[in-house]
């Protein structure tokens, strides 16, 4: 991987030519400054005033063309977490005149992509807001591909899991600190900003206590496209689960830690018949966790970072997830969230300490290690007595990071109990089952013809034709559900059939007209849209 940029490929006179001539060009897609993506010509980079620059010329272009609600409060968000105020982008303006008296710029060659990491220390936040994102913004722009190169604006240095960030391209990824040693006036030829958050599926706590996104958007079908790529990348073959099961406990080896780990390790054991092996980040390599997790049958861990490599696990596979004393386990759901989205096909199980007297707290430690000394005496007396941390917003509150960093000693009997209620079948890798959750297409050629009985009566006849898709599946169950409105009113009367017609008579009252709703549903839940509403008078 080369971090040099090679000027050897572009005629320089005639880049800086062009970039006088034309400027910056700018389009965007995205109505809002959270859900906007740009991309640019000759958008340049002052290492010294740390500022991207937009140069004005007679062809430069700018859309969306914002005035000053360019700043109200940002173009877009450099990260993929929502609206967060340390992680907007913006530019400064000059007209190309400027570059007179400027330092002569260096350009960059590769197609850039520009965005900041949200945490880069945490797997957690490295998986959920950067890779993930990266990767599928990469998907979403076809000049983004194996030779583009990445540039890292939030400021840290590389963190401990660079590597992970390296395999998303080719080229060695730049952080804002080594763009001091390319030049004084950095020009992206041709560069993206900003990251897609199509793929998030949690939102950490910054407006309204932690939970899953409002509107989830991806499905375990893209997560598992994302981790096939990773594996390729990282040398780890899928081999179908050849060898014995096996249950994998994610140690923590600092803090947060199971206190009878290895009489845990003996009863998982013993309970599922299958070898148990623990991993922990400090003394596996991430290729061999991702090997290990990757043919598990089962992930024991402690809330925590480490857990967002269920990402890896195969199908059917169960997550057991362990909270300290006082932590609910359904105030704090991002694992949870990954585990159970459609088509992730794992088994989620959450077990929380509840006994006082197996948890070891550490209040005399700093602050951010959950200390609570710092504290007046009476909120301190306050925290030790509560017995739930209450909803909170991210990322200081001093109960929930005092209980976060408890240990535990995990009733193993009550453990056992939980897991073997909440697992229904056998864990373990599964083939790719092919249901997918294909939805049915509209009702065809739906029709209707009524009846009229004296002057009480009447009868309204419709039938339809299977959706144009149907001839091409194999679905285990079709159903027909069936609105029937009278005019102006606000009500219906559903139905749900199993035949292509039906006669109602119920309530069908002569000379009126009624509104009917028609759609297709496959095995219970799979609903499919209404074909055109059919007008029926009696
Ligand atoms: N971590 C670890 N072992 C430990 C404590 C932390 O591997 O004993 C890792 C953890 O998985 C995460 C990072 O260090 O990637 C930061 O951990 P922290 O407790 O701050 O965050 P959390 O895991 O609660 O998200």
């Amino acid at each position: 991987q080369s971090q040099e940029l090679s000027q050897v490929q572009i005629d320089y006179q005639a880049a800086l030519q062009a970039l006088l001539e034309d400027g910056t060009r700018m389009v965007c897609t995205g109505r809002m400054h959270t859900d906007r993506l740009c991309r640019f010509q000759s958008l340049c980079y002052s290492t010294e005033a740390e500022e991207f620059i937009y140069f004005h010329s007679n062809a430069s272009v700018m859309l969306p063309n914002l005035g000053s609600r360019r700043f109200q409060p940002a173009l877009l968000d450099l990260s993929s977490v929502e609206d967060h105020n340390t992680q907007y982008f913006n530019f400064v303006e000059l007209p190309a005149a400027a570059l007179k008296f400027m330092p002569k710029p260096v350009f960059v060659p590769d197609v850039a992509l520009i965005a900041n990491r949200f945490n880069p220390d945490n797997l957690m936040h490295v998986f959920h807001d950067d890779l993930l994102p990266i990767y599928y913004t990469m998907q979403q722009f076809s000049d983004l591909g194996a030779e583009a190169r990445l540039f890292f604006m939030e400021g840290w240095s590389e963190g401990a899991h660079f590597d992970l960030y390296k395999l998303l391209s080719n080229k060695q990824p730049l952080l804002r600190e080594q763009l001091k040693t390319l030049g004084r006036l950095l020009c992206f030829t041709k560069s993206y900003v900003g990251l897609s958050k199509i793929t998030t599926w949690y939102q950490y706590g910054f407006v309204q206590p932690q939970g899953p996104k409002a509107n989830i958007l991806v499905s375990g079908n893209e997560i598992r496209q994302f981790t096939k790529f990773l594996m390729q990348k990282l040398n780890v073959s899928l081999e179908e689960s050849s060898g014995e099961e096996y249950i994998v406990v994610f140690s923590r080896t600092i803090n947060r830690l199971i206190l009878n780990e290895a009489e845990l390790i003996l009863a998982l054991a013993q309970e599922f018949q299958m070898k148990t092996i623990t991993v922990s980040l400090e003394e596996h390599s991430f290729p061999d966790i991702v090997r290990l997790i990757s043919n598990a049958s089962m992930l024991v861990s402690m809330h925590g970072a480490q857990l967002v490599t269920s990402l890896f696990l195969p199908r059917g596979a169960a997550v057991v997830e362990l909270f300290p004393y006082a932590i609910n386990p359904e105030h704090y759901t991002p694992y949870k969230t990954l585990a159970t989205l459609p088509g992730m096909d794992l088994q989620y199980v959450a077990w929380q300490n509840t006994a006082r007297e197996d948890t070891v707290t550490y209040p005399d430690r700093p602050w951010d290690q959950g200390g609570i000394a710092h504290l007046d005496k009476a909120e301190q007396e306050r925290i030790m007595r509560s017995t739930e941390v209450p909803r909170h917003l991210c990322c200081r509150n001093p109960e929930w990071l005092f209980r976060a960093y408890q240990d535990t000693k995990v009733d193993i009997p009550a453990l056992l109990q939980v897991i073997r209620q909440a697992v229904k079948s056998k864990p373990g890798p599964k083939k790719q089952k092919w249901a997918g959750g294909l939805y049915p297409g509209k009702v065809r050629d739906a029709k209707c013809q009524a009846s009229v009985q004296g002057t009480s009566e009447a009868k309204l006849s419709v039938s339809w034709q299977i959706p144009w898709n149907l001839k091409y599946l194999k679905v285990r169950e079709v159903k027909y559900e069936v609105w029937i409105q009278e005019q102006g009113e606000n009500t219906y009367m559903p139905y749900i059939l199993s035949h292509q017609n039906h006669t109602f008579s119920e309530n069908i009252k002569p000379f009126t007209i009624y509104l009917v709703w028609i759609r297709c549903i496959f095995n219970k839940n799979l609903l499919g849209p209404f074909a055109d509403v059919l007008l029926c008078s009696t």
